[in-house]
């Protein structure tokens, strides 16, 4: 990684802290590695890119259908998908300190190529090449460590009340399957779709919010059948694609990889990542996994019920297969906040350039001076319109209007309205100011509401 991109990324978590985004979580009793607050700012961009999502692959299609499934499931839920037994990463200790690190990201970090390698190629990989610690130190072995967060649920805690967080949405849609069979009885192909938290005890969280231990994801179990799941694979692809371009990420910082085999969970027989181009390295923003009937099997195996699908007006029964598109929140917006972040040194100011349909801020209003109320009259009349027509307008009466420009520039206001002498003395016009060019624009208030 560059300094040049460290620095990228530096004044992305610095404007993301200083302008109400993204804070540290638990900041004020010295933070908690690996969660992340939501400020103002931050919460209404990562609503906005969730309901975009919403919007694009379930309320615009008549073939999905929305669930959302609690967080604590039964344990037999993470026994059945193999989560229990096999939901980890490979872990070293620095033998010194006792930190403890992912040994496949320090291999990744030297230059060396770590993909499809078990856990014991990793541990005689880190002796062969001698790998340290990043405080120089010996490492340990390389072990398995299961990354669920377990709880109890209830009074009494024995093996019985084990439960997890969950560590993906999708178990979630597959043990909802067999209701949405029964009561909506969906022609093939159908997708369920979630959205929501999920939780992993990662080794080292790192990279703001790239990899975190509490984050969102957003997923579709896309139920086809066995023999065209190609078709729905590609067909998803490209509904990816268009999302992800009504967010405005460019098309030539988006990267296919085609996951080799041996890399691929076992039951899956395709899988293609989409890796970004992040300030931090081209990294895993979702994928796309052609899964078979693996998870309904095992539902079927485990629950001793039938997750077998009749097609209409025929005996034909059979498992279907699944077409599986994760989506984790923060890489998205992430990707965004990378995308949008522009220093314009011809006018010496940092510019979130988002998309108008995700902005958080749509317009800021304000008078030209604080201290006319006349002019103050004026502008909440017109805040209050614009409020009431978008919502998310923003009242910045704070400082002189150059700093007013440069703070809405910083959280990617597309456009500032200011109230002056001639709008209420005049023609009845305001100011508009456009964000990425600087330039002002006198507009008919009539125009504007
Ligand atoms: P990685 O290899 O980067 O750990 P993964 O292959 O384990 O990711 P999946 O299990 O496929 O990830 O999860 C689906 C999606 O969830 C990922 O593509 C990513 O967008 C998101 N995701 C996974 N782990 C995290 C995390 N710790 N923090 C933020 N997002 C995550």
């Amino acid at each position: 990684m560059s300094s040049q991109k460290n620095e990228k990324m530096e004044a992305i978590i610095s404007l993301a802290k200083r302008r109400g985004f993204i804070y540290p979580g638990s900041d004020v009793y010295g933070g908690l590695s690996g969660t992340w607050d939501y400020g103002p700012l931050g919460v209404t961009l990562k609503r906005k890119i969730m309901q975009l999502w919403w919007q694009h692959f379930v309320e615009s299609r008549d073939d999905m259908y929305g669930v959302d499934a609690a967080i604590l499931m039964n344990q037999k839920v993470w026994q059945a998908s193999g989560h229990v037994d096999t939901f980890a990463d490979p872990l070293v200790e620095d033998l010194k300190t006792g930190e403890r690190l992912r040994a496949d990201h320090l291999l990744e970090d030297a230059g060396y190529d770590v993909e499809g390698q078990t856990m014991a190629q990793l541990d005689e990989l880190i002796k062969q090449h001698g790998i340290k610690s990043p405080s120089g130190n010996e490492l340990s072995s390389v072990r398995t460590f299961n990354m669920m967060f377990s709880t109890t649920v209830g009074p009494v805690a024995d093996d019985k009340s084990v439960s997890y967080l969950r560590p993906e949405t999708a178990q979630g849609i597959f043990t909802n399957y067999k209701n949405i069979v029964d009561n909506f009885y969906p022609n093939l192909p159908f997708g369920l779709a979630q959205q929501g938290k999920a939780f992993r005890n990662e080794i080292s969280p790192r990279d703001f919010i790239f990899r975190s231990r509490e984050f969102e994801q957003m997923e579709i179990e896309y139920f086809v059948r066995p023999d065209n799941w190609q078709e729905s694979f590609d067909a998803l692809l490209k509904d990816i694609y268009d999302y992800l371009e009504a967010l405005g990420l460019p098309s030539d910082k988006i990267h296919e990889l085609d996951v080799p085999e041996a890399d691929r969970a076992h039951y899956s027989e395709k899988t293609i990542d989409l890796e970004y181009d992040y300030p931090i390295g081209r990294k895993e923003l979702l994928g796309l996994a052609y899964r078979t009937d693996f998870d309904l099997k095992n539902i079927q195996n485990a629950s001793s019920k039938t997750m077998e699908y009749m097609v209409k007006g025929t005996n034909e029964r059979f498992i279907p297969h699944v077409i599986e598109p994760s989506f984790g929140v923060e890489r998205v917006l992430m990707a965004v906040m990378e995308n949008a972040y522009w220093f314009d040194e011809a006018n010496d100011r940092i510019v979130m350039k988002f998309p108008e349909n995700i902005a958080p801020v749509k317009y800021a209003v304000s008078p030209l001076l604080k201290n006319k109320p006349e002019l103050v009259a004026k502008a909440r009349e017109v805040y209050a319109a614009l409020k009431k027509k978008y919502g998310n307008v923003m009242w910045d009466d704070n400082g002189n209007i150059g700093k007013r420009y440069r703070r809405q520039d910083e959280i990617g206001t597309p456009q500032c309205v200011v109230i002056d002498f001639e709008t209420i003395e005049g023609d009845g016009t305001v100011t508009v100011r456009d964000r990425d060019t600087t330039e002002q624009k006198r507009v008919k208030l009539d125009e504007l509401i």
